[in-house]
């Protein structure tokens, strides 16, 4: 049984080697593709593998194709929009997240970048604090949910939308208020979080409409996904509305152009660093190793999401 790692972005060094003790324990082999260029690497790599392990890398019905004893395949972390579901499940392939595993780094970061927007992204000058504010968590997840622990640790206000959360009593149970409608959470937001997946219904849905309904010297946090914002409409406000700010952890495909017009009220990471810790790494790591032994050896579908 083959097990390939293929991360273009390679996990901590720790990460791998707990992979690999997590698979030779159980007499499995362990490949390793990492810091690859090119998508002929990734082809070729995947020709003998039974299961495959990956991070932001996309595993296309390309990819698909050319791995015929393809089993499972485990995305290191939340979003799996970076699979084709479809093409998996026609071959019969599982299709996993580590749902979870990585929100800590998540969270943390979305409270640090609330904070660098307050305090002029660290430069000379008078800002001001999260204390007080309030926040809305757009997407009551495994991240939202402790961007709102935090929130409330620093002594934010904290609102939340999420119509997909069946047990509403989880709200109040964790001191926060549910709003109920996407246009009330970005009416009374100073700071809105993003944390919707990009699916077909998400994609491009933050635009104009919502973000001229934030309140004057708002910001936006999208530690979420590029695909949420419509970066049009997200254009035009910042020109119409010289008090809004947005920064993200994942650049807009416009993001030198809105760097250049809008100067200190955007802020992109140079890459994708949410969940870029040796902790997250770790956790989502091994947890995904455990999934495909778990699911060759038991059949445990547990976090399957092509199902
Ligand atoms: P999660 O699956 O635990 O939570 C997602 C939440 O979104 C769910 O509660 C769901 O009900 C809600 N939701 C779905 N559609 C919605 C909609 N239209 N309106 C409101 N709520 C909606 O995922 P998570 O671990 O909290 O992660 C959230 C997203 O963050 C991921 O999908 C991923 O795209 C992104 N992410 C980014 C990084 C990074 O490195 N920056 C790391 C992890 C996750």
């Amino acid at each position: 049984m083959k097990v390939l790692v293929a991360t273009e972005k390679p996990f901590a060094k720790s990460a791998v080697e707990g992979i690999r003790r997590i698979v030779e324990e159980v007499g499995y082999e362990l490949a390793l593709l990492e810091k690859y260029t090119d998508k002929s690497e990734l082809l070729a790599a995947v020709a003998d593998a039974d299961a495959l392990i990956i991070r932001s890398d996309k595993v296309t019905a390309e990819v698909v194709a050319a791995a015929p004893k393809l089993k499972i395949v485990v995305r290191a972390g939340a979003g799996y929009d970076n699979v084709d579901l479809a093409a998996c499940t026609e071959k019969g392939i599982v299709v996993m997240n580590t749902p979870g595993q990585n929100s800590n780094a998540v969270a943390e970061l979305a409270i640090g970048m609330m904070i660098f927007m307050a305090r002029n992204q660290f430069t000379p000058g008078t800002g001001s604090e999260i204390h007080g504010k309030t926040v809305g968590i757009h997407a009551y997840g495994n991240v939202g949910r402790l961007v709102g622990r935090y929130g409330k640790a620093m002594g934010m206000n904290v609102l939340a939308y999420d119509p997909f959360v069946a047990d509403k009593g989880v709200f109040a149970a964790d001191g926060v208020t549910a709003v109920d409608s996407v246009e009330e959470l970005y009416v009374k937001s100073d700071y809105v979080s993003l944390h919707i997946p990009a699916t077909e219904q998400t994609k491009r849905s933050i635009g104009y409409d919502l973000l001229s309904k934030m309140p004057k010297g708002a910001t936006l946090v999208n530690t979420a996904r590029k695909e949420v914002i419509d970066e049009e409409g997200l254009a035009r406000v910042l020109e119409e509305r010289s008090d809004l700010k947005y920064i993200t952890d994942i650049a807009a495909d416009s993001q030198a152009a809105l760097n250049e017009k809008f100067g200190k009220r955007v802020f992109a990471t140079a890459k994708k660093m949410g969940a870029e810790t040796g902790e997250a790494n770790v956790n989502a790591g091994l947890a995904a190793a455990r999934q495909i032994v778990d699911f060759i050896r038991n059949g445990n579908r547990k976090f399957q999401v092509n199902k």
